[in-house]
């Protein structure tokens, strides 16, 4: 049975130190052993952004695409073979800005994959710009230095008012519950939305680790909170202004699309391996 050391490959990540990037590529790593997975039964498919990277830094099958387009890329895979478990990964700007109808027309189609957010309240692969996150007032030295005058987009009552079937949020700085969400996301039958406060330590100081400790309401902390009652969920959300971090709705009675399609395959569509030749290969 694979250990969260075979998730591991060689490639160094050149994220900034301290970035909350790396304890997500953690917890998919660990949630991935944790849930019985070998690196053969993983793909993971990032869009553009510092977060995009992730997928090239865990042993399984790997796709960096375009920005915004990780979700049809990762739907259309997980339909092509259904016995693999697909991840979606990317940052705030990418998933809700340029990506955004793909997020919401995936959540409301339910395909079974993990979608994962790597939200640090701006653009940082570019250097700081504000992202859709970042909230009304941000004050960014060189792109708002007046404070942003746009609100910023709540994840969490989006995803819920697009009928998704699981809805969780987690901290970089809470390993032990970014694994737990990542894990029940992974085990979930349909589409998973988990955003992550990932703090980008280099561009955005406001929303910084420290920042987040101080407004996190953490649901682990609640213990009578119901997570299969929508209606409640949406109110929590809105009570905590969406810093609520923990598993804040599934709902396991939904059919996941690709059990909708009438006589849709169970298995793979497509089993052969490709051939291809040494020589072709590092030609692509
Ligand atoms: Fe992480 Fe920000 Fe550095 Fe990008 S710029 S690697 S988001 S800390
Ligand atoms: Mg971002």
């Amino acid at each position: 049975m694979a250990t969260m050391k075979d998730f591991r490959n060689n490639v160094k990540p050149n994220w900034c130190p301290g970035c909350g990037d790396f304890a997500v590529q953690a917890a998919i790593q660990r949630a991935a052993a944790n849930v019985g997975l070998e690196p053969e039964q993983l793909a993971i498919v990032s869009g553009i952004g510092c977060s995009g990277r992730i997928s090239g830094y865990i042993n399984a099958y790997g796709l960096h695409g375009i920005h915004g387009r990780a979700l049809p890329i990762a739907q259309g895979l997980k339909m092509a073979n259904r016995e693999l478990t697909v991840i979606a990964s990317g940052g705030d700007g990418d998933g809700f800005a340029i990506g955004m109808g793909h997020t919401v027309h995936a959540i409301r189609r339910n395909i079974d994959i993990t979608y994962i957010v790597m939200d640090n309240q701006i653009y940082g692969l570019t250097k700081g710009q504000n992202s859709p996150r970042s909230a009304q007032g941000f004050i960014n030295a060189k792109y708002s230095p007046q404070g942003s005058i746009e609100p910023a987009l709540s994840p969490l009552e989006m995803a819920l008012a697009a009928g998704a079937t699981f809805v969780a949020q987690s901290f970089s700085s809470n390993l032990k519950q970014l694994t737990a969400v990542i894990e029940a996301a992974l085990k979930h039958n349909g589409f998973s939305f988990v955003n992550i406060f990932s703090p980008c330590v280099t561009f955005n100081k406001v929303n910084t680790y420290e920042w987040f400790k101080e407004n996190i309401v953490d649901l682990d902390e609640i213990p009578d909170y119901d997570p299969t009652n929508r209606a409640a969920a949406m109110a929590k959300i809105m009570e905590t202004n969406g810093m609520l971090t923990g598993l804040i709705y599934q709902n396991k009675e939904k059919v996941s699309y690709e059990n909708l399609v009438p006589n849709f395959p169970k298995e793979a569509l497509c089993k052969q391996p490709l051939e291809i030749s040494e020589e072709d290969f590092q030609k692509l």
